[in-house]
């Protein structure tokens, strides 16, 4: 906290933000015991939040934001894509018993006898699988509308990385699918389940496109600030067909960080991301119920943060590039209605804008892709999260023609 405090120095708003969401995160439980040692003293559900707390501290803080009845689904759904995700990425287990198991997880989400030991990259990972019919409990008593939604994406997501496990991201079409499976399928999980809670409208699920955008636009993000530790990692999720255009071999760019060709390959997939956004802002348009809306707005803005920090920013290609967690707190507390979620969007664009080297070869590009950009931030269109004034009856009525003029 201290070195944050002073990354904030000059701000002092953003270190009132930090004592704010510290004082009001208190509520999520923090253990200093393994989830190994937690797991026969706590409830099944109150194990998966700590599961969930463990394995992300951000995801559990944003849930918070989620009204009382989807917190459940939406913690079950992310930890059972954790397993999922931890069958995936661990390299010591072999692929003869791994793909199978990837293709077939999703009849075993609700199997109270199925766990594994031993898989996983971290002890956290393990201690999840390893007590996985905690896990499968606590699914077993959503109802069924949820269970659906979640054994889909499960199972396509499933055979998605299954069917990645031996091919590797090269082209931009490679790069939109292989985030399509790991988070796009996230997007339209979660859309199916807010429909299904009744507080948004039954169409969201059916907004596949936008869905999928949503997810890929974090998903883009964290790819491109992660180049370093995923390269130290031993692995890449760049796409060939672009970083080729600027060096022969991968890792050339940790080595000449601040040459042309590092900083061009990072912008020019920058401005590949940048195209997600309209889809993004029409999407959280769409949402009518408040905590909805701020649960899947606050990882947007925090991605356009980051965005506007990696953008020709050589300290990508040497180490992590993050916001300031001061920064963060404030966005958090700024991210109330899709007023405010513009005003942080062209904030950060503004600041892309004036990092612009005019001898880069993408800058004619991210020209063209910050006006159309803009252009969606113009446009007046009726949000629903900002119809106060009509009745909840109005205002679906008014979204639910917003969606059908859209189709
Ligand atoms: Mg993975």
């Amino acid at each position: 906290m201290i070195k944050d405090i002073y990354a904030s120095i000059t701000r002092p708003r953003e270190i009132a933000a930090m004592y704010y969401i510290r004082k009001h995160s208190r509520e999520i439980k923090q253990y200093k015991e393994s989830l190994d040692e937690l797991a026969s003293q706590l409830s099944d559900r109150d194990f998966c939040y700590a599961a969930l707390n463990k394995v992300s501290r951000s995801f559990a803080v944003v849930i918070q934001q989620l009204p009382e009845q989807l917190k459940d689904p939406v913690c079950l759904f992310y930890l059972i894509l954790r397993a999922l995700d931890t069958l995936e990425d661990d390299m010591r287990f072999s692929d003869n018993e791994k793909l199978p198991l990837l293709r077939n997880f999703h009849e075993l989400i609700g199997n109270e006898t199925w766990y594994r030991e031993g898989i996983g990259d971290t002890k956290d990972y393990r201690d999840l699988l390893k007590h996985y019919p905690k896990v499968a409990r606590s699914y077993n008593q959503l109802d069924r509308e949820y269970h659906q939604v979640i054994k889909d994406i499960t199972q396509r997501m499933g055979n998605g990385m299954a069917d990645f496990a031996d091919r590797k991201v090269n082209s931009l079409d490679d790069y939109d699918e292989y985030c399509h499976y790991v988070a796009g399928l996230v997007g339209h999980g979660l859309s199916g389940l807010f429909s299904a809670s009744g507080l948004e409208s039954e169409l969201l699920k059916d907004k596949l496109q936008i869905s999928n955008s949503m997810g890929l636009f974090l998903q883009k993000t964290n790819i491109i600030r992660d180049y370093h530790e995923d390269l130290y990692l031993g692995r890449s999720f760049w796409p060939s067909e672009v970083w080729k255009q600027y060096a022969d071999h991968f890792d050339y760019f940790a080595n000449a960080p601040e040459s042309p060709e590092a900083l061009a390959c990072l912008n020019h997939l920058v401005v590949d991301a940048l195209r997600h956004i309209p889809d993004c802002i029409q999407y959280m348009r769409l949402l009518q119920n408040k905590q909805v809306f701020r649960f899947c707005a606050i990882p947007q803005v925090m991605a356009m943060a980051t965005l506007a920090e990696v953008f020709n920013n050589p300290k990508v290609f040497t180490g992590v590039v993050k916001i300031r967690k001061g920064l963060a707190a404030r966005l958090m507390l700024h991210t109330q209605n899709m007023d405010e979620v513009i005003k942080s969007f062209r904030k950060f664009l503004h600041i892309i804008e004036n990092k612009i080297n005019s001898n880069d070869p993408n800058t004619q590009n991210l020209q063209k892709q910050l006006k159309a950009i803009y252009e969606i931030l113009d446009k007046p269109e009726l949000s629903a999260n900002q119809t106060s004034k009509l009745s909840f009856q109005d205002s679906k009525n008014s979204l639910n023609k917003m969606v059908e003029q859209e189709v």
